[in-house]
């Protein structure tokens, strides 16, 4: 059974691995990470928030499951808008995050096939969060500097190597 990493886990701070293609076992993997998104209430999951160091996220913003593989950002658009974020890995804590509200993005699908397409408002705001993830960076990156230190000693290790961003 998967479990969702949190506050401490050095393994969150960590970059997450390209995929060449899918296996039956990610697929496996897919299923368990949505199970527990949905059991957690959440949004969206990475994998490296179970433990899994692969570019995998799963999202369902109500409009049904979305797996993605590789998902990179290709365009932004819009502009960048503000709203208050949680994280299933940080839990109790909310964070001000600007995000751009219109993005493309070029992602292998669970054929393995690659797609791109364009993502708006919330959906959009979950994917950026989520490939954040893969890049091993977290909503409390956002914060000013001060108010990281603030949080250091709950959250270090991991606040302590971004602090100089
Ligand atoms: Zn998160």
């Amino acid at each position: 059974m998967l479990k969702i990493l949190t506050n401490k886990n050095p393994i969150l701070r960590k970059s997450s691995d390209y995929l060449e293609k899918i296996t039956a076992k990610d697929k496996q993997v897919f299923k368990q990470m949505l199970d527990l998104m949905y059991e957690k209430k959440g949004i969206g999951l990475a994998a490296v928030q179970v433990g899994i160091l692969k570019r995998l996220i799963t999202v369902d913003i109500g409009e049904g499951p979305m797996v993605l593989i590789n998902p990179t950002i290709i365009k932004r658009k819009g502009k960048k808008v503000p709203m208050d974020e949680g994280c299933l890995s940080l839990p109790n804590i909310t964070v001000k995050v600007y995000r751009y509200s219109q993005i493309v993005l070029k992602t292998m699908n669970i054929s393995g096939k690659n797609v791109e397409f364009e993502a708006t408002d919330l959906l959009a705001r979950v994917l950026q969060h989520e490939i954040d993830h893969l890049n091993g960076k977290l909503i409390i990156d956002y914060l000013p500097w001060h108010k990281r230190i603030a949080l250091k000693k709950a959250y270090s290790p991991s606040i302590s190597l971004r602090i100089n961003d």
